[in-house]
């Protein structure tokens, strides 16, 4: 398992279901946890480590040592959402690339855990937002489809390096 960046074609793809709670799916979440932390990401979602399941993991402090609001969130569903924020976001998937993205400020989320527990909760602010951003990629939507046109052209060096090392990753 290792970190997928963009332009890999499993981040554009629609992410499956979880129908299996099973010790398989906790020990890839692990690994997950693992080079989420490695990676100094606050979210991560399965996509970007090349296993297309609607699955992600978050913890908003970052930090191993302080996993008090650390989520599993599997086969997520927003039942409501509500307020307005722009905010800027980064991605594990696109380095070095940070773009202003309008969202609710709130949401209430259905899911299932590791063990296929169902709960319901609200999230407002920081978790909302990374909530949100890790349930775009699991339908395949990325920072690059967030991007203003002024954003593009500011990033368009970053981008076409990140092609570029894709496409000569691919060629080897
Ligand atoms: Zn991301």
């Amino acid at each position: 398992m290792e970190l997928r960046k963009y332009p890999d074609p499993v981040l554009l793809k629609r992410a499956a279901p979880v129908t299996d709670f099973d010790d398989a799916l906790r020990a890839q979440v692990a690994q997950m946890w693992d080079i989420m932390y490695a990676s100094e990401g606050v979210g991560l979602a399965a996509p970007q480590v090349g296993w297309s399941v609607q699955l992600l993991i978050l913890n908003p402090s970052g930090s191993a040592d302080d996993a008090s609001e650390a989520m599993v969130v599997i086969n997520p569903r927003l039942v409501k959402k509500w307020g307005r924020d722009r905010h800027s976001e980064g991605c594990l998937s696109f380095p070095d690339i940070y773009v202003d993205v309008t969202r609710p400020k709130g949401v209430r989320l259905h899911w299932h855990d590791e063990h296929g527990v169902e709960h319901e909760e609200d999230f407002d602010d920081f978790r909302a937002r990374i909530l949100q951003h890790e349930m775009d990629h699991l339908e395949g939507v990325l920072l690059v489809h967030r991007m203003s046109p002024v954003d593009k052209i500011r990033y368009r060096h970053e981008l076409g390096e990140l092609r570029a090392i894709f496409a000569d990753a691919a060629a080897s």
